[in-house]
């Protein structure tokens, strides 16, 4: 296996990332990494636990604090040379600090801007200028509206995410940002999946591309020791905290199905002296923020939080993840039990299943193309007499997406809250767009999605 200098990176890369404990690069990595220094566009389809981000970040550090320096802007400002869009905030954030961890001993800039807070930090950032920007497509669009950005320097466009960034309606702010972005550029593409919608964008966007694929994770699904424990709907929270409390568990991230079922499990757990924050789209940027640092850091054993807020959230070898309500949609089952077992580490993935789930159950064993092994924990024997009752979602959740798919509306500016897509209207666009907040548009563009699912599930069910 080549190693990280092997693959041509700096020196200086290569201390900041063996200061991160990285021994030797994933298998994006010794693909990509070759592949974007040598200049050409690529096509990669790589989820998040592969090690993709620093597959694009540390070879356009590289190929950035190589090439000769690029001209001031005519503002004389340090111009924006390499730009990263990504679906939601969480991941901007997160990819911004992978550049600076990665560019520590480069000279190189970087910052990031996103919905859903203040505009003005972001033009003074804008107006000293850094060397990589990485930036949500909507608050991209409001500085360029705005006149606060210059995107004329731009050599190498990343698109992360690109299949979640199409699927949250993303596609006519991406098409717009590309007609303002030079035509003579490198173009990085990064997909977990490849649907018509993504291959219609890569031919459109990219010139004779390198293609990597790794593994998907239906595959990384192997390291992760997947547990069922079927329980009575009503019993999953006294479960939940006797698993927590009786294996002391010390980092746990659960999912819910709805930010209402969130919010109600962290107070419940609080009852039981088991302190818990919950992370979804009805929480302000301040609250996720606190709740994920303090997640990461140790000081909260419980995350808890629904899949559209849990996107894209980076946690070093997550030991834990339980899936308190199962996904409607299989692939989010992966996507879920991946936040844990990453990059090498192994992990332990539960979910508790009640009679009301028993199909989609069967959908998600089809789905990676194996039974999940059930335990039954003392003290919680389900009722074999209990009845499926279908599974409850609010109605107006389930009629965002119905009402707007399709029609291509924009999304608000913070795909990350997961807010449904709201019809444009002619001339909607021409005023500022800050203050996309929550509170407008309560609901859920994907968890329309699984409304729909779960009707027919429903049916199946009966
Ligand atoms: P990503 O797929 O970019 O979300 O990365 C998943 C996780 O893998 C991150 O927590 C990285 O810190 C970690 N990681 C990235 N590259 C390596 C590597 N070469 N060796 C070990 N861990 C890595």
């Amino acid at each position: 296996m080549p190693s990280f200098s092997e693959l041509g990176l700096s020196e200086y890369i290569v201390r900041a990332v063996s200061e991160q404990g990285y021994t030797s690069p994933t298998p994006i990595q010794q693909q990509a990494i070759p592949a974007v220094i040598g200049g050409g566009d690529l096509l990669a389809g790589a989820q998040t636990g592969t090690g993709k981000t620093a597959g694009f970040t540390l070879p356009i550090l590289q190929r950035l604090s190589t090439s000769a320096n690029a001209p001031k802007d005519t503002a004389g400002r340090r111009p924006i040379r390499t730009l990263v869009l990504t679906p939601t905030r969480e991941l901007a954030a997160q990819v911004e600090e992978s550049v600076r961890t990665y560019g520590k001993y480069t000279n190189l800039t970087s910052g990031v801007i996103f919905g859903g807070v203040g505009i003005n930090p972001q033009i003074k950032l804008l107006k000293h200028g850094v060397d990589i920007l990485v930036a949500t497509p909507g608050r991209l669009l409001d500085h360029h509206q705005q006149g606060t950005i210059d995107l004329r320097n731009i050599e190498i466009l990343v698109l992360d995410e690109a299949d979640r960034m199409l699927d949250m309606g993303f596609i006519h702010d991406i098409k717009k940002v590309l007609a303002i972005l030079p035509a003579k550029r490198q173009n990085l593409l990064f997909s977990a999946t490849f649907s018509d919608e993504i291959k219609t964008l890569a031919d459109r966007l990219l010139n004779n591309p390198a293609m990597i694929e790794v593994a998907r994770r239906n595959s990384t699904v192997d390291v992760i020791a997947q547990k069922i424990h079927p329980v009575d709907r009503d019993k999953k929270h006294p479960l939940l905290a006797h698993l927590i409390k009786s294996h002391n568990w010390s980092q746990v991230l659960v999912f819910t199905r709805t930010k209402h079922g969130a919010n109600k499990l962290v107070e419940q757990l609080g009852k039981d002296d088991i302190a818990a924050m919950a992370i979804h789209g009805n929480k302000s940027q301040s609250a996720r923020t606190k709740a994920l640092a303090e997640f990461k850091d140790g000081s909260l054993p419980v995350l808890v939080a629904t899949d559209i807020a849990a996107r894209g959230i980076d946690i070093d070898q997550l030991p834990h993840v339980v899936n308190y309500d199962l996904p409607n949609v299989p692939e989010d089952y992966v996507h879920r039990i991946g936040r844990t077992g990453r990059a090498g580490a192994t992990g332990e993935a539960v979910s508790l299943v009640c009679v009301d789930e028993f199909k989609l159950l069967a959908d998600i064993e089809k789905f990676i193309k194996r039974s999940i092994p059930q335990e039954i924990v003392d003290g919680f024997i389900p009722d074999p007499n209990a009845k499926a009752q279908p599974i409850q979602l609010r109605s107006f959740e389930a009629r965002g997406r119905n009402q707007n798919a399709g029609r291509g509306a924009r999304p608000a500016a913070d795909a990350g809250r997961g807010q449904p897509r709201q019809p444009a209207k002619a001339g909607a666009q021409g005023g500022p767009r800050s203050g996309h907040g929550d509170a407008r548009h309560p609901g859920s563009a994907p968890a329309a999605r699984q409304s729909t699912q779960r009707r027919s599930g429903g049916r199946g069910n009966g």
